[in-house]
This record gives C-alpha cells, structure tokens and sequence, in this order.
C-alpha cells in the first residue's frame, strides 16, 4: 500500500509514529540509521578532469604552441640550447595549472563555507512539543508543520490542511500553486494532493504532515541522482578578465612579432631572435589573473558573510558596488520589528497605552487578543512582532481570556487585514484587524462609550485626523472591528463575515529604527547610492520614520498602492525622477514594477524582501536580498543575498565591500602590469643598444609567477577605505582596464622600475670593470651577476610598488601603512623566494644567477623609495589639483 491511499492513523502506524512526534531518543536513533536529510552533490566532473582541464585553456594552448615552437627549433637547429626555453614553458603551465587549480578549489570550498552557514529550519512535533530544528536533522516518522514561505524538507504525507497550498514546480514544472488535502487518495505519489515533496515550498496556508522519506530517499534526491550540478557561470567581471587577458596575451604575441622583426632588421640571427620572441610572448601573458580575481571575490564574500552578508554567487560581490538604487522595506530592515503598543484612539480620545485602563469587555483589546496568532507559551511572546504587541497590550489588561476560533481569514499583504471567528461565552463573534483603509470601509457602526451607533461622515473625518496623528508619531496604526455573528453557515463565506462591522477603535504600535540606519543612509547618500523605502505602512507612518532616520529632508513624494496600481508608466518614471519618493501602502507585487522602471532607466536595483510574493522583485533585481531571520525559505532562495541580521546597514557593508573588492582587483592588475615594462625595456636595450642580454626569460618567470604572487593576492585583501563609499557608483561601462590604469601602470610606475633594473645591470657590469661594446660570455660570473642585480631590482622596486599600489588615490600614510597585514607576509615571501634564486646553488642553476655583495641590494634599495615617494607625490598633487581644479 503506498502512504497516499492510506489513512491517517494507518499513516503514522506504518510510520510507528503518532500525532505527538517521536521522542528525541527515536529521533536520535532513526537519524543514525538514514542519515542526514540532504541532497549529496552529485558531481559530474571528477577533480583530475577539473585539474586537466587547466592545461587545456586559451592560454595554456598558447603556451603549448609556444613550447612546441621551442622544440621544434632545438631539433632544427641544435646547439641554441632552445630546448630549455622549451621545458621552462612547459613548467609555467605547469605551474599556472597547479596554482591556478588551488586558487579555483580554495574559492569553492569558501563558498561552500558560506552556504553552510545558512542552515534552514523546520518546525517539528516531538514528545508531544513544537521545536525547530535544522531540516538536515528530520527523520522519516518526525511530524512537521508547515506555514507559508516554507520550504518542505521531506517528502510527507499530509495529516492536517489549513488552505495550505504548494509549488511543486521543482518537481513536476508545474508552475501554478496547488491546493493540498488530508484525505486518502489513489494514484501516483507525484499526483496526489495529500503528499508534499522536499524542495517544493508552501505558498499559503499552513498544515501538518507526516514525513515518509529524507535525504536521497526523497524524489527530489531521485532527480538530484539523475542529474549534475549546474555548472556556474562566470561573473562578469570574470568574464572581462578572460577578455582582458585574451587581449593582453594578443599584445603580447605581437609585442614578439615585433622584435622578431626589429632583431631580423638590425640583423641578428634568425633562431636567437626566435627564441627571443617567443620568451618575451610568454613572459608578457598574465597567466595567473583569472584565479586571482577569482580568490579576491572569494575572500570578498567571505568578509561581507563576516558582517552578516551572505552572498549566493561571486558574481553578487561585485555588483553590489554597481548598486545606484536600494529599495528597501522598512518594517524590521530600517527599524527593529520589536513593535510596542503606544497609542491608542478609542471614544474620541488618543490616549498613551500606558494609561489606559480596560473592562474584560473592552471590545477593542477583546479583537486584538482573539484576532491574532501569537502566543504566549513558556513565560515568552511567540508570533509575528505586530501580533505579539497586541496580544500582550490585551493580556496585560484583560490577561489570558479563552474563545474558541472556528474560522479564520488569515493576514495577508494585499487584503492588509485579518478575520476570526471566535465562540465565547456569549456568542459568536467576528473580530478583524488591518489597515485603516481596509478596515473602515467594512464598518456600518461605530462603539462609542459603550454604544453602537451608526458610522456617519463626521464619525469618518474624526477617525481619520487622528488616524492621521498616530501616523505622525511615526506609528504602524492598525484598525479593529467586530460583530456579533448571528447567521449560521456550513462554509463561512469572507464577504458576508466581514460585512456590517462595528468599528472599535485604533492602536498605535512604535517600531523603533535601527540605530546603525541613519548613519547607513547617510554613507547611501555619500556614495551617491539613492534609497527608495517600499512600505505595507501607511504614507505617513512612512514619512515619519523616514525623516527620523534622515532618509528624506524635504518634502519627499509620497505614492501609495491604491494611487500606484492607476499609475501609467510614463507618470511614474516622472515620479521616480524626484530626489525623495516613498512608497506607502505597497504590497509585495508592485515591487516588482518599481524595480523594472528603475532598471529601464538604466539603474542598478538592490531590492529586499521576505515574503513569498517578493520572490518574482527579488529575481528581477540585479540584487535581490532577502532577510535572515524574518524571511522565508522562499526569499531566500530567490535572492542574491540574505542579511543574516536583517538589517539595512548591512547592505550598506555589502555595497562597501563590493566596491573595494573591484578597486583591489584594479589594484593588484596595476602592481602585475608595472612589472612588464622592467621586463619589456632589457629586451629593447639588448636589441636597440647591442648590450648583453639584462634579463632572461627564467628571470621573467620567476618575477611573474614566483614573486609577484603573493604580494598581489595580498592587494586583494586591501580593507574598504573610507574613499569608497565617497564616490558616485561605478558605471557599468567602466572597464577594469581603463586609461588611468593603463598609464599608471606603463607610464609611470613601470619606468621607474626599468630604470632601476638597468641601473642594477650596468651598476654591475662597470663596477666590475666592463666598457661599453664589450660581448661577455653566458657563463661568465661577472655577467650572471649583473643580470641577478638586474632581476633583484625589479624584486626590491616591486616592494615599493606594493605599497604604493594599495590605492589609486589616498596616500600610504592615510591608509595605515601597517593596516594590511597580508602586505608584509607577501613581501616577507617574495624576499626569502628572492635570496633562494641569488644565493643558493639550486637557484643559480634553474636562473642563471650569481650570488651579489650586499652593497649592490643596498645600491638599489633607493629605486623603491623613489618609486614609493613619486607615487606620493603623484597623489598628493592628484588630490591638490581635484580640489582646485583652477589653480
Ligand atoms: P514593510 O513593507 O515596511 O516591511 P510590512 O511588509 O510589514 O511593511 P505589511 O505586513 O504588508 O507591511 O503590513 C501592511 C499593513 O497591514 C500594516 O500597516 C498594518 O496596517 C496591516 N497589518 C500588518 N500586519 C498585520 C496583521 N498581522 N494583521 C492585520 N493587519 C496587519
């Protein structure tokens, strides 16, 4: 018998379980026995395909040519000793695929970190008890219980149903939400309607139901089995690396046509000139820049999971510093969702919560208490922050009064009310709560002193001025109404219940902001980021608060739903345009109009939400963000982002760090790229001035891929500076590589490293007694030591680069120059690599080196200093002339 077609009772028995849950100790044991409820990755490629895989690439096959080009000259023309050349090419790739294969793997495993960071919950029933456990700990007999936004764990049959419906669109592409039943059925598990699957997710109502199978076990497991993991896609800013590496490496194949060409010109021998091309070629790839941005926006997320922002994909780090637009809920994002009954309006009277007195049979506190969902279980308050101010506003004055509920119409945004039915002592009573607007509109008569009487048009101006003023104290206001329900009925119908209402009062709930928020916006408005507040709340509710935390200065536009939904296209763009617009009165499906204008107008949108009607925004937005803590698995899944902590200031980090992590990224190309002209310029003064040869291909290689790794990773882990949220958001036209890099890089920080590098080589060579013209063998000391001098010059300018790379803009002593710790390790690397190459054996071999005399490193020492101070320099007058561009 398949679980769909059996009872409940018969259910739970097959399941040796019952409507109380199992006992900790079976839910112990059954979890040894199935294991953890998760879904194993299935991967599809194997990690020696991944690492195979790194030889195979646009770069690797250029350097394969190359290698092959060597090879092939050393059989034609033994003797060059080209073969060398040939294994030396080899090496990089190897080198490049074995460090570019850790950087790769290191970045996924700390994105793995990240997603584990998140576990999500479930509700169970054990011993009788409602708790809530991580979902990889259900076992199969566990009792779950379900509301809307939740993700299913397991596989389950459905024991109690409360209008519950579920996507199973996951499972079975089906797109539209069904409605679920408890009762036996015939047929296919995936077809019947008491069953729900793990991975699908409620879309309203709630239920209880009885889980059959976990983990692998599940047909989402089945499936998983079948299928591999989606394999990611390059982030753009991956994907212009790529591009940008293709182009350097183009540049550079014809940076060793061109002295192929200048050496057959000034007539050098066709095979050395060769070999000379195709060493400069490869020298000049920059084969480690793609895993190296793809560790720095590792690292990136992995700050941003540390100040509570948890990125989903690498490719959200960096277009959260892209974000122009933030819109942003408010209740619980800017202010805390800790809500406390303050005010209240009832006989005409506003009066502070605290000195109002109530009869048991206050039928405003009485609608506030039995119209509600929260609890108050285990000496604390359980339930959405709205309802449990209201459930303790009416326990503390009426304490704990007891009504049956028969019916209920639950809460939702786009009604912006609640109803019960509720049988008390003395009858039945419809009680509802909402939105003033939602509310007033269904009352016939209104309670004044005790008395019902008719609702007039002078009762409605009355209502509404001081609904108006508990609005301007900033407070979320909701409206209350009941009846007493006469009429009998076997299907409660909503229009007939909410008919015909008694109005009975308002109250006024306080949300305080977030303290951190008004300093978020201000840093919003600095980094000329602007911030739209989307609210359920009313207009002024919504002002009130948005002044407080400085969001609005002036007199901002105010659009509300009802206004909004009439709104043609053209109108509302107009509107956007103001500097400060609210909406108030919003439901979750106008976000998503908002964010598509905003994007039409050429915007970046960060958008939040938390409920399951926010997903369709949260999938529009270039960053959509849901929240940790009051969000559902619904959001969740749908955005790029979960604030672990909710709260609005935490975008404001994330923003702050996706715009450093593109700065360092720009900062560690231009420390790479400086590092080409010293190696470029000793091949031009070797052909042009018919000198030695300053520095070899082996030199290069250990420059590009030895030294100058760990000193540019750690420019990848520069801090945000202040600078950062002090500029206007990038454009998405802006290229990483643009001019100003460029010139940096090759105009001015590169040429003073090649002239510290010749400095080096000819510093040698005169003092060692050579003149000008003179040939020196390839294994004469004298020349081993010059070009050594020449490599370590580019070594110690490099470390005066690092520092001086470490912002574009603000000076050393600005930024801390210790602040970075990493910098110091990565040099501390580069000089112990450095003195292997010049004073050991091994070293000398593989790079044609020679140990050198203290005072040569002392002569060169100067040129980082030089390059360090230029930079300052440079910076200081940058900085001078921005302020006074006149002068
Ligand atoms: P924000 O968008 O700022 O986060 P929100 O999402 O909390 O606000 P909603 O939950 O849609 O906004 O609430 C909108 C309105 O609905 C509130 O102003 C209030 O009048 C009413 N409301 C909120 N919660 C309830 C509830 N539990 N029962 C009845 N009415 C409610």
């Amino acid at each position: 018998m398949k679980i769909n077609s059996l009872s409940k009772e018969d259910a739970l028995r097959a399941l040796v379980s019952s409507e109380n849950g199992l006992s900790e100790e079976e839910a112990a044991k059954r979890l040894s026995e199935s294991g953890f409820n998760e879904i194993r990755e299935v991967r599809k490629t194997s990690l020696l395909i991944r690492f195979l895989r790194q030889f195979t690439h646009f770069l690797a096959l250029l350097l394969w040519v190359g290698a092959g080009l060597a090879f092939l000259s050393d059989a034609l023309n033994p003797g060059e000793d080209m073969a060398t050349l040939g294994f030396a090419i080899v090496g990089v790739i190897f080198i490049n695929a074995v460090f570019t294969y850790i950087q790769e793997y290191r970045a996924e495993k700390a994105l793995e970190a990240l997603k584990k960071l998140l576990p999500f919950y479930v509700r169970v029933v054990r011993e009788g008890k409602e708790s809530q456990i991580p979902s990889r700990e259900v076992v199969p007999g566990d009792i779950i219980l379900l509301s809307e936004g939740d993700r299913i764990p397991a596989d389950a049959r459905l024991l109690d149903v409360s209008m519950l419906k579920v996507n199973n669109a996951s499972l079975t592409g089906e797109s539209e939400a069904s409605l679920r039943n408890a009762l036996p059925a015939d047929g296919e598990l995936l077809e019947s309607p008491n069953i729900v699957f793990a991975g699908t997710s409620v879309t309203s109502g709630s239920g209880k139901a009885l889980v059959f199978a976990t983990g692998m076990g599940t047909e989402f497991g089945r499936i998983a089995h079948l299928t591999s993991t989606v394999q990611e896609d390059l982030s753009p800013l991956q994907k212009e690396i790529v591009k940008a590496t293709r182009v350097v490496a183009t540049i550079a194949a014809l940076v060793g046509v061109f002295f192929f060409v200048l050496g057959f010109v000034i007539g050098r021998s066709f095979w050395s000139n060769f070999i000379f091309a195709i060493g400069i070629t490869v020298a000049l790839i920059p084969e480690g820049l793609l895993p190296t941005v793809t560790l720095s926006l590792a690292m990136a997320s992995q700050r941003m999971a540390k100040r509570k922002a948890l990125i989903k994909n690498l490719s959200s780090a960096e277009t959260l510093g892209c974000v122009t637009v933030v819109c942003t809920d408010k209740t619980g994002t800017l202010t805390q969702n800790s809500m406390t009954a303050s005010a209240l309006w009832k006989d005409d009277r506003i009066l502070a919560a605290e000195d109002f007195r109530a009869q048991v049979d206050d039928r405003l506190l009485q609608t506030a208490f039995f119209c509600n969902n929260a609890r108050f279980t285990d000496n604390e308050y359980k339930g959405d922050p709205t309802e449990t101010a209201l459930l303790r506003l009416g326990r503390e004055r009426l304490g704990d009064l007891s009504a049956e509920r028969i019916f209920e119409i639950p809460f939702d945004s786009d009604r912006k009310r609640m109803t019960t039915l509720n049988r008390t002592g003395d009858g039945e009573y419809v009680y509802t709560k909402g939105a003033m607007e939602s509310i007033l509109p269904l009352c016939s008569r209104l309670l004044r002193n005790g008395i019902e009487r008719e609702v007039d048009e002078s009762f409605r101006e009355e209502a509404l001025t001081a609904y108006n003023q508990l609005m301007d104290r900033g407070l979320r206001v909701l409206a209350f109404a009941y009846k007493k329900h006469g009429g009998s009925f076997l299907i409660p119908d909503s229009s007939s219940l909410e008919a015909d209402l008694v109005f009975a009062g308002l109250i006024g709930l306080e949300d305080p902001p977030r303290p951190e928020v008004p300093e978020a916006i201000r840093k919003c408005h600095d980094a000329g980021i602007r911030v739209i507040m989307i609210t359920g709340d009313g207009s002024r509710t919504a002002v009130a608060i948005a002044r407080e935390i400085g969001l609005v200065r002036g007199e901002p536009v105010v659009v509300e739903g009802p206004e909004f939904v009439k709104m043609e296209d053209r109108e509302l763009r107009e509107k956007l345009s103001a500097k400060e617009i609210i909406f108030a009165r919003m439901t979750p499906k106008h976000k998503m109009r908002v964010v598509s204008i905003l994007q039409e107008e050429g915007e970046w949108v960060a958008v939040t939400g938390d409920g399951v009607n926010d997903a369709p925004a949260l999938k529009k937005a270039d960053i959509g963000i849901s929240m940790g803590i009051s969000g559902t698995d619904v959001a969740k899944e749908a955005s790029d982002m979960i604030l672990l902590d909710d709260n609005f200031a935490t975008i404001v980090n994330a923003v702050e760090e996706g715009r450093a992590v593109y700065e360092n990224i720009r900062k560690f190309i231009t420390y790479i790229f400086a590092s080409n002209i010293p190696e470029a310029v000793p091949y031009l003064a070797y052909i042009l001035l018919r000198i030695p040869l300053p520095l070899t291909i082996m030199q290069i290689l250990a420059v590009d891929l030895g030294t100058d790794m760990l000193p540019a990773l750690a420019l990848g882990a520069e801090k945000p500076t202040p600078a950062v949220m002090k500029q206007p958001p990038r454009s998405r036209k802006e290229r990483l590589l643009n001019l100003s890099v460029l010139f940096r890089a090759y105009l001015f920080l590169g040429p003073i490293e090649a002239a510290a590098c010749m400095f080096g080589f000819f510093y040698v060579l005169y003092g060692g007694g050579w003149s000008w013209g003179t040939a020196l063998p390839q294994n004469d000391v004298l020349y081993l030591q010059a070009t050594t001098a020449c490599l370590t010059a580019i070594i110690i300018s490099q470390i005066g680069n690092v520092f001086a790379c470490r912002s574009a803009a603000e000076s050393v002593r600005s930024l801390g120059f210790f602040s970075n710790g990493f910098i110091f390790i990565g040099i501390a690397f580069e000089l112990c690599l450095q003195l292997f190459i010049v004073y050991s054996p091994f070293g000398n071999r593989i790079f044609s080196t020679h140990p050198l005399s203290p005072a040569t490193w002392l002569a060169l020492i100067p040129f980082a200093l030089l390059l360090l101070f230029g930079e300052e320099a440079r910076k200081l007058l940058a900085h001078r002339l921005r302020r006074n561009p006149a002068s």
